[in-house]
């Protein structure tokens, strides 16, 4: 009995035992299989994980190759001044590039108050026309949206904004962007891109990207137009140029032709006045020699006064003979090398008798062999001969003429100065002109014939010399010019 109720409580206690391990076991199991679960929803996380990152970085891929492109599209905008050009920039490979296949740019035209296809990608030429007329048929709607300087499309269309799917059905396009051009300006417009891949997710990136692209466009048509724009005024100011200088060709060539009538008149108008004075003098100084009969004293006073006219005469007729002769060139300089004092000391022993009879000191400053000068030297001595007998003619008794000279840029210039009258600021400009002669009281007396200075300066300018005064009234006068040195 005992041994029985033995086995029974060490049966009982083995089965208690055996229980018990078989709890723990089942406990083992449910924690193991939990874990398990755990870790299942952990390789799902994990899975999941590594989809969205692969997405991420497709993403980044093609925003990098967006960047690149706008960069790309950007560069080449840069590089043109020409409007047409640079819609041209905007290739099916950039847009391509930048995640779109359809492509639209259209700008305002005020003239013919529509929207302009400027260029147009992946569309066929009447879908094109449709787009445009369709347009065209809501202007004023796309003129304001134009005007705004914010990017739009198919997913963050405004709130306000009713007509979404019109915009789909215009540009047969199911996502896309549509950003203005030059806004608020009058020749605005905007650049419209799209896709149909379904896959596409328009981002605020995307639209940013666009708004980019449509900024340097608006860059390069300004800079076009303003390129345009000083071209355009570039080519008037040339075509006035050569306008005026066509102009100003003709004026010289007809004030030549004219210059040349007059030299022509003048000089066949001298020779015909010479044969008559010849002749004229010749009668008086036969008659004067009384070889023709006795002549009473009047008549003899006349005939003397003949003789003198005649000479004057004459000389104004070989003045103007000269003048005409040098300016047509039939004169031509016979240039040697000369001591400037050897001329000068020519014309002190032409008019040492009047100098001293007008009681006029001549100062000559210019020593022997100090300037050699190239010059035709009877020439120079008439210019010397010209001036010092104007100095003499206005400048009173007791005055003083004085001769200088320097080296001056390859030439010799020489100053004659007198203490005479002077010559007012109004006659300056003219003084060198033929027949000028200055209105006073002294050329009233004085005889003249207002060729003097304009010879002298003919003869100056045939050796490529120049003559200027100056001189104010009751200041005296000092004539310069210049001669080439020898
Ligand atoms: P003419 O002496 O025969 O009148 P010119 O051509 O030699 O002609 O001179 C023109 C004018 O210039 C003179 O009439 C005179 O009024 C003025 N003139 C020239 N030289 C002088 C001078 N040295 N001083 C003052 N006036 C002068």
């Amino acid at each position: 009995m005992l041994i029985s109720i033995l086995i029974i409580i060490s049966l009982s206690f083995m089965l208690f035992t055996k229980m018990q391990k078989n709890k723990k076991l089942q406990n083992e199991t449910a924690e193991l299989k939990k874990s398990l679960d755990n870790m299942d929803e952990q390789a799902k996380i994990i899975v999941r994980t590594d989809i969205e990152l692969n997405r991420t970085q497709e993403g980044l891929d093609k925003k990098i190759t967006g960047l690149y492109a706008l960069q790309r599209i950007s560069h080449s905008i840069s590089m043109t001044l020409i409007e047409d050009q640079i819609f041209k920039r905007l290739s099916p490979e950039n847009l391509e590039e930048l995640g779109f296949e359809k492509g639209l740019i259209l700008l305002w035209d005020n003239e013919k108050e529509n929207f302009i296809l400027k260029t147009a990608i992946g569309y066929a030429e009447e879908d094109r026309d449709i787009i445009t007329s369709y347009l065209n048929s809501a202007k004023e709607h796309f003129l304001k949206l134009t005007s705004k300087d914010e990017a739009i499309s198919s997913v963050s269309l405004p709130d306000n904004f009713s007509d979404t799917n019109a915009l789909h059905n215009i540009f047969r396009a199911k996502y896309f962007i549509l950003s203005p051009i030059l806004p608020n300006q009058n020749n605005r417009g905007f650049i419209f891109v799209a896709t149909e891949k379904d896959d596409t997710l328009i981002t605020e990136g995307d639209e940013e990207l666009i708004k980019i692209l449509a900024t340097q466009i608006s860059q390069g048509l300004e800079n076009a137009r303003l390129f345009e724009k000083t071209w355009s005024v570039q080519q008037e100011l040339e075509k006035k140029v050569a306008e005026r200088t066509q102009e100003l060709a003709s004026a010289l060539e007809e004030a030549k032709k004219m210059s040349r009538r007059k030299t022509d008149f003048i000089s066949s108008t001298s020779h015909e006045l010479r044969t008559p004075l010849t002749s004229i003098k010749g009668y008086a100084a036969i008659l004067l020699t009384g070889k023709l009969g006795k002549i009473p004293t009047e008549a003899r006073e006349r005939l003397e006064k003949i003789n003198r006219h005649s000479d004057e005469l004459g000389h104004i007729v070989n003045d103007l003979l000269d003048i005409s002769r040098i300016e047509s060139g039939k004169v031509t300089m016979s240039l040697e090398p000369c001591d400037l004092r050897e001329i000068i000391n020519k014309t002190d022993d032409l008019l040492s008798d009047q100098l001293k009879e007008k009681k006029i000191n001549l100062e000559i400053l210019v020593k022997p062999k100090e300037f050699q000068v190239l010059t035709d030297p009877a020439q120079i001595v008439r210019v010397f001969i010209n001036l010092i007998g104007n100095a003499m003619k206005f400048t009173p008794a007791g005055g003083k003429i004085s001769i200088s000279a320097q080296k001056k840029d390859r030439m010799v210039q020489v100053d004659l100065s007198d203490t005479g009258c002077g010559i007012p600021q109004d006659a300056l400009e003219s003084i060198f002109e033929e027949f000028f002669r200055v209105e006073n009281p002294i050329n009233q007396e004085v005889k003249g014939t207002g060729l003097g200075l304009a010879l002298v300066k003919h003869i100056i300018e045939a050796h490529q010399g120049k003559i200027w005064v100056k001189s104010k009234t009751g200041a005296g006068s000092i004539f310069s010019f210049t001669l080439p040195q020898g």
